[in-house]
């Protein structure tokens, strides 16, 4: 009996360095005369990782 070896190969996830979970906080940048009323941040998506926190393998 030949003792298999299973060499199950689990790639090792990096966390996105551009967010945490996915999510990013943009913040607005609103300068200028127009003065509008806004949250100063807003949850988004990350766009690098595309909100899965991990980071993308190219
Ligand atoms: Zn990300």
């Amino acid at each position: 009996m030949a003792a298999r070896k299973t060499t199950s190969r689990k790639p090792k996830k990096q966390p996105c360095p551009d967010c945490q979970n996915g999510q990013i906080l943009e913040s607005f940048q609103v300068g200028g005369r127009r003065k509008r009323v806004s949250d100063d941040r807003q949850e988004a998506l990350c766009l690098t990782c595309l909100g899965t926190g991990e980071a993308p393998t190219a």
